[in-house]
């Protein structure tokens, strides 16, 4: 446990796009900048391929972020690789604490925690995660080889699964309690799969397996009967939720659990700025994280020269 003394002019909490982004441009304002993340490259690491970030026809999200970092590196910004687990204000001073209590002081703070799965609670789940049950199929689908797997979820992030997983797969079942909620691009890239059997108006209620998965349980929500999956592997894609905790007691949120800003990127609390999926900013998306966070930094750096308007909640 470490208490760092210094007073950083900025502390950026995250190291997504959003947070990546504000390090870089707070850097280039001369500013004593501390990065607090768990990793380098947030979701962006999930996509396969990004298609959307300008000035890359294609790229893997991995290869995008590995830019961004190196990016970050030359410039003049301190990391710290940890867990926020809350931030606080005492007199002048915005204070974070992490899991094993290191705390770290900032003049300002720019959240920029993005986004994290939607657990499902069904029997047996948490007990088979990591022994079959997958939050992530960027990062497990290459385990599943010519195995029968589902992808539970019907919105952008399982379809982008069960794309992934047609390929790797012998077969795809694809439960979702009601219609998908997918982009047509999405869409469009499963249709015509020949290895994705849809179950469409499905819950999955229980998985089963001693020391690794070999079913999943589904109720018929029209009529309650149940049907057996036979599967090694089940992916919960059921959506994503803001990494906003760590502020509950400090900055207004909506209920979504976003927290909320302006168009500048302040929140309800001056000094307190926030950027990218963790906030009310209409779309998620890289491309608009990163423009989120280059807004915080600007938005910090006028706030520290006292010229910063604190502009009313606007999103
Ligand atoms: C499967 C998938 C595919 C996608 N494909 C695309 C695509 O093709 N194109 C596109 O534009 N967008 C895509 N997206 C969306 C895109 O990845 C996000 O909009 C973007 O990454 C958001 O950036 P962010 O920096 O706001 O948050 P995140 O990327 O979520 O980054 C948050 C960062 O904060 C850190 N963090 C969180 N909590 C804490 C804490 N308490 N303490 C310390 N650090 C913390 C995390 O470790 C992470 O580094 C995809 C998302 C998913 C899930």
């Amino acid at each position: 446990m470490d208490a760092d003394p210094t007073l950083h002019d900025i502390i950026i909490v995250g190291g997504g796009p959003a947070g990546l982004t504000a390090a870089v441009y707070a850097a280039r304002k001369m500013l004593d900048v501390l990065l607090i993340t768990q990793n380098i490259g947030g979701q962006a690491l999930y996509s396969l391929d990004v298609e959307n970030y300008m000035g890359y026809q294609f790229i893997s999200g991995q290869d995008l972020m590995d830019r961004f970092e190196k990016q970050v590196e030359k410039y003049n910004v301190k990391k710290v690789f940890s867990d926020v687990k809350s931030v606080e204000k005492i007199n002048d001073a915005f204070i974070t604490r992490s899991e094993k209590g290191d705390e770290y002081r900032g003049k300002t703070v720019i959240i920029a925690t993005g986004k994290k799965s939607r657990t499902l609670n069904a029997k047996g789940l948490d007990r088979l995660i990591g022994r079959g049950v997958s939050y992530c199929a960027t990062c497990d689908a290459p385990l599943f080889m010519d195995s029968d797997v589902a992808v539970v979820g019907g919105g952008n992030s399982a379809i982008t699964a069960a794309y992934e997983l047609m390929s790797i797969a012998r077969k795809v079942y694809l439960v979702n309690r009601s219609a998908l909620k997918a982009d047509e691009l999405y869409l469009e890239k499963i249709r015509d799969a020949r290895n994705i059997e849809r179950f469409v108006g499905y819950e999955l209620v229980e998985v089963t397996g001693d020391d690794v998965l070999n079913s999943a349980m589904l109720r018929n929500l029209s009529d309650g009967s149940s049907v057996t999956l036979p599967v090694a592997g089940i992916f919960i894609e059921i959506g994503l939720i803001p990494n906003s905790e760590i502020v509950k007691d400090l900055v207004s949120r909506n209920k979504k659990d976003e927290i909320m800003v302006s168009c500048d990127c302040s929140t309800s609390l001056p000094g307190v700025f926030a950027a990218g999926d963790v906030t009310t900013v209409p779309e998620k998306q890289i491309i608009v994280a990163a423009g989120e966070g280059a807004k915080a930094a600007i938005s910090a750096y006028k706030y520290l020269l006292n010229e910063g308007e604190h502009a009313v909640i606007g999103y």
